[in-house]
Protein backbone atom coordinates (compact mmCIF):
# COMPACT_ATOMS: atom_id res chain seq x y z
CA UNK A 1 0.00 0.00 0.00
CA UNK A 2 0.82 3.77 -0.51
CA UNK A 3 2.17 5.07 2.84
CA UNK A 4 1.23 8.18 3.95
CA UNK A 5 3.96 10.75 5.11
CA UNK A 6 3.70 13.35 7.92
CA UNK A 7 6.76 15.48 8.00
CA UNK A 8 7.48 17.22 11.13
CA UNK A 9 10.43 20.05 10.34
CA UNK A 10 9.45 22.93 12.48
CA UNK A 11 8.40 21.71 15.79
CA UNK A 12 6.40 18.91 17.87
CA UNK A 13 3.20 20.72 16.56
CA UNK A 14 2.28 17.86 14.31
CA UNK A 15 -0.47 16.37 16.28
CA UNK A 16 -3.28 17.39 14.17
CA UNK A 17 -1.18 15.74 11.11
CA UNK A 18 -0.80 12.73 12.81
CA UNK A 19 -4.82 12.16 12.99
CA UNK A 20 -5.44 13.18 10.05
CA UNK A 21 -2.77 10.74 8.47
CA UNK A 22 -3.94 7.22 10.61
CA UNK A 23 -7.95 8.05 9.81
CA UNK A 24 -6.69 7.69 5.65
CA UNK A 25 -6.14 4.12 4.47
CA UNK A 26 -2.61 3.41 4.45
CA UNK A 27 0.60 2.58 6.32
CA UNK A 28 2.15 6.30 8.34
CA UNK A 29 5.24 6.92 8.42
CA UNK A 30 7.05 10.11 10.11
CA UNK A 31 9.70 12.01 8.70
CA UNK A 32 11.39 14.10 11.58
CA UNK A 33 13.79 17.09 10.00
CA UNK A 34 15.74 18.33 13.26
CA UNK A 35 16.80 17.30 16.54
CA UNK A 36 16.93 13.48 18.05
CA UNK A 37 14.78 15.35 20.93
CA UNK A 38 11.95 16.40 17.69
CA UNK A 39 12.44 12.97 16.62
CA UNK A 40 12.01 11.06 20.33
CA UNK A 41 9.02 13.29 20.74
CA UNK A 42 7.31 11.96 17.86
CA UNK A 43 8.13 8.14 18.03
CA UNK A 44 6.85 8.29 21.38
CA UNK A 45 3.73 8.99 20.18
CA UNK A 46 4.14 5.31 18.61
CA UNK A 47 5.33 6.70 15.23
CA UNK A 48 7.98 5.06 13.22
CA UNK A 49 10.23 7.65 12.96
CA UNK A 50 12.71 8.15 9.79
CA UNK A 51 14.98 10.79 11.01
CA UNK A 52 17.23 13.32 9.36
CA UNK A 53 19.88 15.50 11.90
CA UNK A 54 19.32 18.95 10.88
CA UNK A 55 22.12 21.55 13.27
CA UNK A 56 21.13 24.64 14.60
CA UNK A 57 23.20 26.13 11.74
CA UNK A 58 21.30 24.40 8.56
CA UNK A 59 18.29 25.80 7.57
CA UNK A 60 15.50 23.22 6.77
CA UNK A 61 15.50 23.90 3.34
CA UNK A 62 18.84 22.70 2.87
CA UNK A 63 17.49 19.03 3.81
CA UNK A 64 14.50 19.33 1.40
CA UNK A 65 15.85 18.00 -2.01
CA UNK A 66 17.85 15.10 0.08
CA UNK A 67 14.72 14.48 2.25
CA UNK A 68 12.06 14.21 -0.48
CA UNK A 69 14.71 11.63 -2.33
CA UNK A 70 14.58 9.60 0.70
CA UNK A 71 11.07 9.62 0.60
CA UNK A 72 10.72 8.37 -2.90
CA UNK A 73 13.43 6.01 -1.98
CA UNK A 74 11.12 4.56 0.98
CA UNK A 75 8.70 3.04 -1.43
CA UNK A 76 5.53 4.15 -3.13
CA UNK A 77 4.20 7.45 -1.71
CA UNK A 78 0.36 8.37 -1.09
CA UNK A 79 -0.15 11.34 0.83
CA UNK A 80 2.21 13.39 2.55
CA UNK A 81 0.75 15.61 4.91
CA UNK A 82 3.01 18.89 6.52
CA UNK A 83 2.73 21.74 8.59
CA UNK A 84 2.78 25.45 7.70
CA UNK A 85 5.87 26.65 8.68
CA UNK A 86 8.63 27.25 6.54
CA UNK A 87 10.74 23.97 7.43
CA UNK A 88 7.90 22.04 6.56
CA UNK A 89 6.57 24.21 3.18
CA UNK A 90 9.98 23.79 1.84
CA UNK A 91 9.70 19.94 1.95
CA UNK A 92 6.73 20.18 1.19
CA UNK A 93 7.49 21.61 -2.36
CA UNK A 94 10.39 19.40 -2.68
CA UNK A 95 8.33 16.47 -2.16
CA UNK A 96 5.74 18.01 -4.90
CA UNK A 97 8.49 18.52 -7.35
CA UNK A 98 9.71 14.92 -6.79
CA UNK A 99 6.49 13.08 -6.57
CA UNK A 100 5.02 15.47 -9.89
CA UNK A 101 2.05 15.41 -7.04
CA UNK A 102 -0.39 18.22 -6.37
CA UNK A 103 -0.01 20.59 -3.39
CA UNK A 104 -3.19 21.56 -1.55
CA UNK A 105 -2.72 24.60 1.40
CA UNK A 106 -5.03 25.56 3.99
CA UNK A 107 -6.32 21.68 4.37
CA UNK A 108 -8.95 21.38 6.95
CA UNK A 109 -9.82 17.67 6.52
CA UNK A 110 -9.14 14.73 4.81
CA UNK A 111 -10.54 11.32 3.77
CA UNK A 112 -9.97 8.63 1.55
CA UNK A 113 -6.99 6.33 0.83
CA UNK A 114 -3.50 6.72 -0.52
CA UNK A 115 -3.83 4.28 -3.14
CA UNK A 116 -6.28 5.91 -4.73
CA UNK A 117 -8.94 9.27 -4.23
CA UNK A 118 -8.38 11.64 -1.65
CA UNK A 119 -11.15 14.24 -0.67
CA UNK A 120 -9.81 17.07 1.04
CA UNK A 121 -11.46 20.35 2.29
CA UNK A 122 -9.48 23.31 2.14
CA UNK A 123 -9.71 27.15 2.51
CA UNK A 124 -9.18 29.30 -0.68
CA UNK A 125 -9.01 33.06 -1.32
CA UNK A 126 -6.95 33.66 1.87
CA UNK A 127 -9.59 31.74 4.00
CA UNK A 128 -12.83 33.59 2.58
CA UNK A 129 -13.80 30.38 0.42
CA UNK A 130 -14.03 26.48 1.44
CA UNK A 131 -13.33 23.80 -0.73
CA UNK A 132 -14.12 20.45 -1.74
CA UNK A 133 -11.99 18.40 -3.67
CA UNK A 134 -11.12 14.70 -4.87
CA UNK A 135 -7.74 14.57 -5.81
CA UNK A 136 -5.24 11.04 -6.88
CA UNK A 137 -2.68 10.46 -4.61
CA UNK A 138 -0.21 10.98 -4.60
CA UNK A 139 -0.84 14.30 -2.97
CA UNK A 140 0.97 16.94 -0.87
CA UNK A 141 -1.28 18.40 2.12
CA UNK A 142 -0.14 21.73 3.85
CA UNK A 143 -2.50 21.61 7.01
CA UNK A 144 -2.18 23.50 11.07
CA UNK A 145 -0.14 21.20 12.25
CA UNK A 146 -2.10 21.22 15.85
CA UNK A 147 -0.68 20.67 18.98
CA UNK A 148 2.41 18.09 19.80
CA UNK A 149 1.11 14.17 19.74
CA UNK A 150 0.09 12.66 23.30
CA UNK A 151 2.82 10.00 24.16
CA UNK A 152 1.53 6.41 23.37
CA UNK A 153 3.01 3.31 22.54
CA UNK A 154 6.80 3.53 21.80
CA UNK A 155 7.88 3.96 18.34
CA UNK A 156 10.90 3.90 16.44
CA UNK A 157 13.68 5.89 15.60
CA UNK A 158 15.53 5.29 12.32
CA UNK A 159 18.48 7.63 11.52
CA UNK A 160 18.70 8.54 7.67
CA UNK A 161 22.38 10.23 6.46
CA UNK A 162 22.11 12.82 4.02
CA UNK A 163 23.99 15.13 2.66
CA UNK A 164 22.93 19.14 3.43
CA UNK A 165 22.97 21.37 0.01
CA UNK A 166 25.90 23.40 0.69
CA UNK A 167 24.54 26.23 -1.42
CA UNK A 168 22.18 27.02 1.41
CA UNK A 169 23.14 29.04 4.53
CA UNK A 170 21.65 30.74 7.41
CA UNK A 171 22.37 34.60 7.45
CA UNK A 172 19.31 35.81 9.25
CA UNK A 173 20.08 37.21 13.01
CA UNK A 174 17.74 35.29 15.32
CA UNK A 175 14.08 37.09 16.01
CA UNK A 176 14.27 39.45 19.10
CA UNK A 177 12.42 37.32 21.30
CA UNK A 178 12.92 33.66 21.33
CA UNK A 179 10.56 31.01 20.17
CA UNK A 180 7.84 30.47 22.81
CA UNK A 181 5.16 28.63 24.51
CA UNK A 182 2.54 27.06 21.91
CA UNK A 183 0.12 30.54 21.36
CA UNK A 184 -2.53 27.88 21.05
CA UNK A 185 -2.79 27.38 24.47
CA UNK A 186 -2.72 30.85 25.96
CA UNK A 187 -5.26 32.47 27.67
CA UNK A 188 -4.33 35.85 26.89
CA UNK A 189 -2.26 37.16 23.99
CA UNK A 190 -1.33 40.59 22.89
CA UNK A 191 -0.53 40.74 19.20
CA UNK A 192 1.13 43.27 17.17
CA UNK A 193 1.68 45.01 14.12
CA UNK A 194 3.19 46.88 11.43
CA UNK A 195 1.65 49.79 14.02
CA UNK A 196 4.64 49.32 15.86
CA UNK A 197 7.88 51.81 13.94
CA UNK A 198 10.84 49.79 15.21
CA UNK A 199 12.00 45.92 16.59
CA UNK A 200 12.97 47.60 20.11
CA UNK A 201 9.98 48.95 20.65
CA UNK A 202 8.74 45.28 21.16
CA UNK A 203 9.76 45.99 24.55
CA UNK A 204 7.02 48.17 24.92
CA UNK A 205 4.68 45.39 23.75
CA UNK A 206 6.12 43.27 26.31
CA UNK A 207 5.17 45.71 28.96
CA UNK A 208 2.13 45.24 28.24
CA UNK A 209 2.35 41.17 27.95
CA UNK A 210 3.85 40.99 31.38
CA UNK A 211 1.01 43.78 32.76
CA UNK A 212 -1.84 41.03 31.78
CA UNK A 213 -0.06 37.83 32.00
CA UNK A 214 -0.35 37.47 28.65
CA UNK A 215 2.06 35.92 25.71
CA UNK A 216 2.56 38.12 22.25
CA UNK A 217 1.64 37.24 19.30
CA UNK A 218 2.11 39.13 15.97
CA UNK A 219 0.70 39.70 12.30
CA UNK A 220 2.54 38.10 9.42
CA UNK A 221 4.30 40.81 8.58
CA UNK A 222 6.00 41.14 11.64
CA UNK A 223 7.28 37.49 11.54
CA UNK A 224 7.68 36.78 7.86
CA UNK A 225 8.92 40.47 6.10
CA UNK A 226 10.18 41.99 8.92
CA UNK A 227 11.90 38.70 11.12
CA UNK A 228 10.89 40.73 14.61
CA UNK A 229 9.58 37.49 16.03
CA UNK A 230 9.76 33.95 15.37
CA UNK A 231 7.52 32.68 12.66
CA UNK A 232 5.59 30.76 15.31
CA UNK A 233 3.72 33.66 16.81
CA UNK A 234 1.76 35.45 13.67
CA UNK A 235 -1.63 34.82 13.71
CA UNK A 236 -3.98 34.30 10.82
CA UNK A 237 -5.04 31.96 8.19
CA UNK A 238 -1.59 30.61 7.50
CA UNK A 239 -0.40 31.37 10.27
CA UNK A 240 -1.60 30.22 13.80
CA UNK A 241 -5.55 29.85 15.03
CA UNK A 242 -5.70 31.15 18.65
CA UNK A 243 -8.74 30.79 21.10
CA UNK A 244 -7.58 32.83 23.86
CA UNK A 245 -10.15 34.98 26.42
CA UNK A 246 -8.12 38.12 25.46
CA UNK A 247 -6.90 39.02 22.65
CA UNK A 248 -5.78 42.64 22.49
CA UNK A 249 -4.27 44.10 18.82
CA UNK A 250 -1.83 46.52 18.80
CA UNK A 251 -1.10 48.82 15.63
CA UNK A 252 -2.76 45.76 13.54
CA UNK A 253 -5.38 46.61 10.58
CA UNK A 254 -7.66 43.43 10.90
CA UNK A 255 -7.17 42.00 7.49
CA UNK A 256 -9.34 38.58 6.53
CA UNK A 257 -5.83 37.01 7.06
CA UNK A 258 -5.18 37.89 10.22
CA UNK A 259 -8.71 38.08 12.14
CA UNK A 260 -9.06 34.35 10.82
CA UNK A 261 -7.07 33.39 13.21
CA UNK A 262 -8.18 35.44 16.32
CA UNK A 263 -11.91 35.14 15.57
CA UNK A 264 -12.03 32.12 18.38
CA UNK A 265 -10.67 34.76 20.98
CA UNK A 266 -13.62 35.68 23.62
CA UNK A 267 -13.01 39.06 24.02
CA UNK A 268 -11.27 41.30 21.22
CA UNK A 269 -9.43 44.49 22.10
CA UNK A 270 -8.47 47.16 19.39
CA UNK A 271 -6.03 49.85 19.81
CA UNK A 272 -5.57 51.57 16.50
CA UNK A 273 -5.00 55.35 15.21
CA UNK A 274 -7.58 55.16 12.51
CA UNK A 275 -11.04 55.16 13.42
CA UNK A 276 -12.23 52.92 10.45
CA UNK A 277 -9.40 50.48 10.42
CA UNK A 278 -11.35 46.77 9.66
CA UNK A 279 -9.93 45.60 13.10
CA UNK A 280 -12.36 48.32 14.90
CA UNK A 281 -15.84 46.61 13.48
CA UNK A 282 -14.01 43.26 14.64
CA UNK A 283 -13.14 43.90 18.47
CA UNK A 284 -15.40 44.15 21.15
CA UNK A 285 -13.85 47.05 22.60
CA UNK A 286 -11.73 49.78 20.51
CA UNK A 287 -9.04 52.53 21.80
CA UNK A 288 -8.47 54.97 18.95
CA UNK A 289 -5.49 56.25 19.67
CA UNK A 290 -1.64 56.36 19.42
CA UNK A 291 -0.13 52.83 20.64
CA UNK A 292 2.75 54.34 22.06
CA UNK A 293 0.26 56.32 24.23
CA UNK A 294 -2.31 53.84 24.89
CA UNK A 295 0.14 50.82 25.88
CA UNK A 296 1.94 52.72 29.29
CA UNK A 297 -1.51 54.15 30.09
CA UNK A 298 -2.98 50.99 29.99
CA UNK A 299 0.14 49.49 32.02
CA UNK A 300 -0.20 52.32 34.37
CA UNK A 301 -3.97 51.59 34.82
CA UNK A 302 -3.42 47.51 35.20
CA UNK A 303 -0.91 48.35 38.03
CA UNK A 304 -3.71 50.01 40.01
CA UNK A 305 -5.82 47.03 40.18
CA UNK A 306 -5.72 45.22 43.31
CA UNK A 307 -4.01 41.99 42.88
CA UNK A 308 -6.72 39.06 43.13
C1 LIG B 1 -2.49 34.57 1.02
C2 LIG B 1 -2.24 35.50 2.17
C3 LIG B 1 -2.14 34.98 3.43
C4 LIG B 1 -1.93 35.83 4.52
N1 LIG B 1 -1.86 35.29 5.76
C5 LIG B 1 -1.73 36.11 6.82
C6 LIG B 1 -1.75 35.59 8.15
O1 LIG B 1 -1.84 34.40 8.39
N2 LIG B 1 -1.62 36.47 9.17
C7 LIG B 1 -1.51 37.83 8.99
O2 LIG B 1 -1.41 38.57 9.98
N3 LIG B 1 -1.49 38.34 7.73
C8 LIG B 1 -1.59 37.51 6.66
N4 LIG B 1 -1.57 38.05 5.42
C9 LIG B 1 -1.29 39.50 5.28
C10 LIG B 1 -2.55 40.35 5.54
O3 LIG B 1 -3.30 40.43 4.35
C11 LIG B 1 -2.16 41.76 5.96
O4 LIG B 1 -1.33 42.34 4.98
C12 LIG B 1 -1.44 41.83 7.31
O5 LIG B 1 -2.17 41.10 8.28
C13 LIG B 1 -1.32 43.28 7.74
O6 LIG B 1 -0.54 43.36 8.90
P1 LIG B 1 -0.69 44.58 9.89
O7 LIG B 1 -2.11 44.70 10.30
O8 LIG B 1 0.35 44.42 10.94
O9 LIG B 1 -0.21 45.81 9.00
P2 LIG B 1 -1.05 46.99 8.31
O10 LIG B 1 -2.15 46.44 7.46
O11 LIG B 1 -0.05 47.88 7.66
O12 LIG B 1 -1.75 47.76 9.52
C14 LIG B 1 -1.06 48.53 10.45
C15 LIG B 1 -2.13 49.18 11.34
O13 LIG B 1 -1.49 49.89 12.38
C16 LIG B 1 -2.18 51.09 12.60
N5 LIG B 1 -1.20 52.01 13.23
C17 LIG B 1 -0.15 52.63 12.64
N6 LIG B 1 0.57 53.30 13.57
C18 LIG B 1 -0.05 53.09 14.76
C19 LIG B 1 0.21 53.52 16.09
N7 LIG B 1 1.27 54.29 16.39
N8 LIG B 1 -0.63 53.15 17.08
C20 LIG B 1 -1.73 52.37 16.81
N9 LIG B 1 -2.02 51.93 15.53
C21 LIG B 1 -1.19 52.28 14.54
C22 LIG B 1 -2.65 51.52 11.24
O14 LIG B 1 -3.77 52.41 11.33
C23 LIG B 1 -3.01 50.18 10.61
O15 LIG B 1 -4.39 49.87 10.84
C24 LIG B 1 -1.78 37.23 4.31
C25 LIG B 1 -1.89 37.74 3.02
C26 LIG B 1 -2.12 36.90 1.97
C27 LIG B 1 -2.23 37.49 0.58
Amino acid sequence: MNAIWVVAADGPAVGALLAAGHRLDGPVRALVIGSRELADQVSAAGEQVDWLPCGPDVPVAALARAAAAHVLGAGPVGVVLTGTGPGSRAVAGALAAALGAEVLADVRTVDGSGDGTVTVTHLLLGGLVEQQDDVDAPVVLVMDGGSAPEPAAAGTVQEVEVAADARLRRIGGEPALATGDDLRTATRIVGVGRGLRTREDLALVETLASALDAQIGCSRPLAEGLGWLPTDRYLGVSGLRVAPQLYVALGISGQLQHMIGVRDAEVIVAVNTAPDALVVSQADWTVVGDLYDVVPALVAALARVPAR
